[in-house]
């Protein structure tokens, strides 16, 4: 396991690439999300990770779990809408996970509670047109990737992304039944889901960390989202 100073300095970085990538994909966002919302997604989720990143300051002595933490509660009060306290409320939870330290298998026990949490808060399942349609591949992938294929987390996560992007393609031909979208009803056929997106854009940048961060390589052509992007 990596000493504790470099998990730290990992868990900045990846939020330092996060909260760049949504900025950068804040109309894009924002798009999707006035075809079947309110058009504020791309500045709910640029707004709470800029404002995490922001804290980079404090974060400086705490242990990485605590880091993780504290990015959950300051979501939960920056985001707004849905999403604030899904994925906000989330990390926090998953936090606790890597109490111990990040290793592949607390990775996976963080990827799955957080899993869990955003299901029981709202309740969406696979087929609600959500962003459990992005998680739920992504978190089967990597866990049976780390834990029965035996493969490297580097390798786990970019086959965990891909697994994210054939979920966002999913979410375009079906119709919501969860959150603003469900309202309305036939209508929301067609359209890509936001919240599953923006899933998607931030396993993008874990998996750009990792690659920094962790041995090996992995082959990627291009950006997976890129195959989600139909209309630039
Ligand atoms: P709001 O819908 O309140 O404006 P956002 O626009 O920020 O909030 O987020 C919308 C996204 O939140 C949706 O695209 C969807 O992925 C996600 N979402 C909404 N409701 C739920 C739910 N009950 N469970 C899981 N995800 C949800
Ligand atoms: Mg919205």
């Amino acid at each position: 396991m990596a000493d504790v100073d470099t998990q730290r300095e990992a868990v900045l970085a990846a939020l330092e690439n996060v909260a760049a990538r949504l900025s950068e994909e804040r109309k894009y966002l924002t798009d999707l999300d006035s075809a079947i919302g309110d058009a504020d997604h791309g500045a709910n989720m640029e707004r709470g990770f800029s404002k995490a990143a922001e804290k980079r300051d404090d974060f400086d002595e705490m242990d990485p779990h605590e880091v993780v933490k504290n990015v959950g509660t300051t979501l939960i009060s920056n985001v707004g809408g849905a999403s604030g306290p899904l994925y906000g409320g989330s990390i926090m939870f998953a936090s606790q996970e890597l109490d111990g330290g990040i290793t592949a298998e607390t990775s996976v026990a963080f990827a799955e509670a957080y899993l869990d949490k955003v299901k029981d808060r709202g309740g969406a399942q696979v087929g609600s047109k959500t962003m459990v349609d992005a998680l739920v591949p992504a978190v089967h992938t990597y866990k049976k990737s780390i834990e029965q294929d035996d493969l490297p987390p580097l390798e786990a996560l970019a086959k965990a992304v891909d697994a994210a992007k054939r979920g966002v393609q999913f979410t375009t031909p079906i119709k919501a039944m969860k959150g603003r979208a469900s309202f309305l009803d036939w209508r929301s056929v067609g359209h890509q889901d936001p919240g599953a997106t923006s899933t998607l854009f931030i396993m993008e940048e874990l998996l750009a960390t990792a690659e920094e961060y962790l041995e090996g390589d992995v082959e990627r052509d291009a950006r997976a989202s890129d195959a989600v992007r139909r209309d630039e």
